[in-house]
């Protein structure tokens, strides 16, 4: 099963496209990932498994996609739903149509 890469920039929506960043680390050790809204910024620890890396992408553009569309939902669905398209993303052959 093949993740597929990491783009540099994410299109979210319409005339929103969040960049994303690589970061040796973060204030607090066991951040993997955040999502900067005031500059549309998603950063990602370097050195993640690529399991792990999908995870986090996935995670903070949940943030991302809630933010830009107004959705408020609870961390805990956040997380579930990173779960929930991970599983989704990487059980299934997304081959070319
Ligand atoms: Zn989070």
């Amino acid at each position: 099963m093949k993740l597929p890469k990491i783009p540099p920039r994410i299109k979210v929506k319409n005339k929103t496209v969040y960049e994303v960043v690589w970061v040796d680390e973060f204030t607090a050790p066991d951040t993997l990932g955040e999502c900067r809204f005031d500059v549309r910024q998603i950063a990602l620890k370097i050195g993640q498994s690529d399991k792990q890396e999908f995870k986090s992408l996935i995670h903070e553009l949940l943030h991302a996609i809630c933010e830009e569309r107004g959705i408020e939902i609870s961390h805990r669905a956040i997380y579930q739903l990173e779960e929930a398209l991970f599983y989704i993303l990487f059980h299934n052959d997304w081959g070319k149509r």
